[in-house]
């Protein structure tokens, strides 16, 4: 077993909101409430990962994402924090300007690597290579992949679940629901909710690829964590909620019923980001008559810094119009 580090403030506050829709009301649990540099999932599953880093004795944690990626921002403010070298492999050319994510990557002084995104679907070639340099520098370069998400970092949100079980019990919570980026979040709650022994269904709003992906990749992560903890968790393929059709034109490109749904949350004081927690609440909302829940429970995953890099909310804000 793997003994956590602490980079986290948890357990992160649960919120109820009532009075927002006409039909139904809901509860939050504000895991972007991590903390502030450190905010949102990532970190949970962070706090596993570079336990495992620094018992196999790595300084130099190397990761990769989006330009925009929570992820990379997260574990290079750990790295920052730990005193490590941090390396992020990033999708896309340099821009003339750093915004949300990506400055604070660069105020934490990591070393990013932007590759062109032809190059970046090979990006494995590429860190191999990178990770064999460093090797030969003597450093112990240790790879977290894309969001974290495999059987290590979903032990972050089996943890999760746990902190949430008492909760979803007490409450009567008919339906949880998460965004699944690559999966590691998702698979963690579903293994939470059989190692608390809960019933309630858990609902995986798809931002990126298809079903059938994250069906085989869940599964995958699943079977990691098994060999890590040395049990089973007997998830049938019928747990696997995955919901699909609020991606709108891609993967990190906001659409009109997603920023509406952004503006009305922002007026009730929580902020929801463009990529991940917009969609998938808007994708609750819209799916609430179908899947007969009422009284649920949304995981808000974070993505606060991207909210200030996306030219979608900023050209469309009321006040610029
Ligand atoms: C990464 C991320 C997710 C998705 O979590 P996965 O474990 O990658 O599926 C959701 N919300 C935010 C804000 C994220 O950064």
């Amino acid at each position: 077993m793997i003994t956590p580090l602490k980079l986290a403030s948890k357990p992160t506050p649960i919120e109820f909101y009532t009075g927002v829709f006409p039909d139904f009301d809901f509860h939050i649990k504000r895991d972007d409430l991590t903390g502030l540099e450190g905010s949102g999932n990532k970190i949970r599953k962070l706090e596993y990962l570079l336990a495992d880093a620094e018992n196999n004795g790595s300084d130099l944690i190397i990761t990769c994402g989006g330009i925009q990626s929570n992820h990379c921002r997260a574990t290079m403010y750990c790295c920052a924090k730990l005193g490590w070298q941090g390396v992020c492999v990033v999708k896309g050319e340099k821009p003339k300007i750093a915004e949300g994510n990506l400055l604070l990557d660069f105020l934490f002084n990591a070393q990013v690597e932007f590759l062109p995104t032809a190059q970046y679907l090979h990006k494995e070639d590429y860190i191999a290579e990178m990770i064999d340099d460093f090797k030969k520098k003597g450093h112990k370069p240790y790879f977290i992949p894309t969001g974290g998400s495999n059987g290590i970092g979903a032990l972050g949100y089996i943890f999760a679940m746990d902190e949430m079980a008492a909760y979803i019990d007490r409450h009567k919570i008919d339906a949880v629901f998460c965004a699944v980026g690559s999966g590691g979040t998702y698979a963690g709650l579903l293994m939470g909710k059989y190692q608390s022994s809960l019933a309630v269904p858990v609902y995986g709003v798809l931002v990126d690829e298809t079903p059938a992906f994250f069906e085989a990749k869940i599964k995958s992560i699943i079977g990691e964590t098994e060999k890590v903890l040395e049990r089973k968790f007997p998830i049938r393929d019928t747990d696997i909620k995955l919901i699909d059709g609020y991606i709108g034109p891609g993967y990190g490109v906001p659409y009109d019923e997603e920023i509406a749904i952004i503006r009305q949350m922002a007026r009730k004081g929580l902020i929801l980001d463009p990529v991940y927690t917009g969609k998938t609440f808007f994708g609750m909302v819209d799916k609430k008559s179908e899947l007969g829940f009422s009284n649920p429970l949304f995981i808000h995953t974070g993505g606060i810094f991207s909210v200030f890099a996306y030219p979608e909310l900023k050209t469309q804000a009321d006040f610029l119009k």
